[in-house]
């Protein structure tokens, strides 16, 4: 079996995790602020809050920004449901931002002209969420101008492109945005089995983040409503959740962090083979904007589903399936998911990521992926789309 994307867990991380297993703190110890000290550095924030999933960094992120009931928050549907469901967590609607057919990340041209006509109506969203799509970065310049001229948020959904660059400067450096936000699920990039990090340069920002993160209590006297009570007193200031990472999982992250650049590096390599050994097929290989250095978490193919006619997209991912080939498909556009067709959204909505859903394929991608095994996926596609 070939799986899509799989974690790299070597000696030096099982010795990290045994270690936080045989000392006095599995979690609230010192492992935590380690790995968000390991990663704002990497990424050159500021500030970075460790939290149990990107999906909880995603809502965190948006409470901190003050989005509540009326707010509405702007995504891409080329995404997982995590993206905007955050805005729903807060009780804001949600709507989207059709895909570039290059990129597949949010159009800048789409978003100029939903965010013109939003400002005639008085509907301006109050975050956009730029999700950067298997790792490739969005024209964030782009839209951060956007953003400034209509008075609205960015949070970058980068659970991603950890390791990536936007103009050589790395994701996550929140230049062109409030918050950033990654994923250290298993398939990403760098994993603590389940995980996920905030990053900003803003410290008020940084600090409801972390009070969010765990139950809206505080023990800093700065921020307490009257002088404290004693050595064991704290304030409930906020209403916040359990959102926090463990010692455990922080120490698998900071051993993975210091294999993170060659993991970019394999990445690209993987990409580059790809990139000549397919190029003869009838598909459409991942088109990289010159502004980025995609951090490929995903390669992405596209089927000429003309040419191969009357081979089908189901039949090819069915086939490859057959020969242990575990492909994937990122993503069912969000707004055609029963949950959000009973929002009103429809079919029709965004024809690009629409499109992009009838012909896309996710092949495997993975630092640890063998040479060999590269070889069986390229062998594969020849043999089904030769025929
Ligand atoms: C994986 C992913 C998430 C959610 O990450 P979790 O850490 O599993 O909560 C959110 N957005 C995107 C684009 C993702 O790929």
């Amino acid at each position: 079996m070939i799986p899509y994307g799989r974690q790299d867990i070597q000696d030096s991380d099982i010795a990290a995790v045994l270690k936080v297993l045989q000392s006095d703190f599995l979690t609230q110890g010192p492992a935590v602020p380690k790995f968000e000290q390991s990663v704002a550095q990497h990424s050159g924030a500021r500030h970075a809050v460790a939290v149990n999933s990107a999906t909880s960094a995603l809502h965190i992120a948006l409470m901190a920004l003050g989005v509540g009931a009326g707010d509405v928050v702007w995504t891409s549907p080329n995404t997982f449901v995590a993206s905007s469901n955050a805005a729903l967590y807060c009780g804001a609607g949600v709507d989207f931002v059709d895909i570039d057919p290059l990129t597949y990340n949010m159009s800048v041209t789409a978003l100029a002209e939903k965010l013109a006509l939003a400002n005639q109506k008085g509907q301006l969203p109050k975050v956009l969420i730029p999700v950067h799509l298997t790792g490739q970065p969005c024209d964030m310049a782009a839209i951060y101008d956007l953003s400034q001229r209509y008075g609205v948020k960015v949070v970058e959904d980068a659970s991603h492109a950890i390791g990536g660059r936007y103009h050589d400067q790395p994701i996550g450096n929140c230049a062109y945005s409030d918050i950033t936000v990654f994923s250290f699920h298993p398939v990403k990039i760098v994993t603590t089995a389940e995980g996920g990090m905030a990053l900003t340069n803003d410290d008020s920002l940084a600090e409801k983040m972390a009070l969010y993160r765990s139950h809206g209590i505080t023990r800093d006297p700065a921020l307490m409503t009257h002088a404290s009570d004693g050595p064991w007193y704290y304030q409930q200031i906020a209403l916040g959740y359990n959102y926090r990472m463990t010692d455990l999982q922080a120490a698998l992250g900071v051993s993975q962090m210091q294999r993170l650049d060659d993991y970019i590096k394999r990445r690209h390599d993987i990409a580059a083979r790809y990139n000549r050994e397919l190029s003869d097929l009838p598909l459409t290989l991942p088109a990289q904007a010159g502004y980025g250095h995609s951090a490929y978490h995903l390669y992405v193919i596209r089927l000429d589903l003309d040419a191969i006619a009357p081979l089908t997209h189901a039949q090819v991912f069915q086939s490859l399936r057959d020969r242990g080939i575990l492909v994937n498909l990122h993503y069912i556009p969000v707004h055609i998911q029963p949950y959000y067709q009973a929002m009103g959204f429809r079919w029709g909505d965004y024809p690009q990521a629409e499109s992009y859903y009838k012909n896309a394929i996710s092949i495997p991608m993975y630092p640890s992926m063998s040479d060999e095994a590269q070889t069986q996926v390229i062998q594969a596609l020849h043999e089904i789309l030769e025929k």
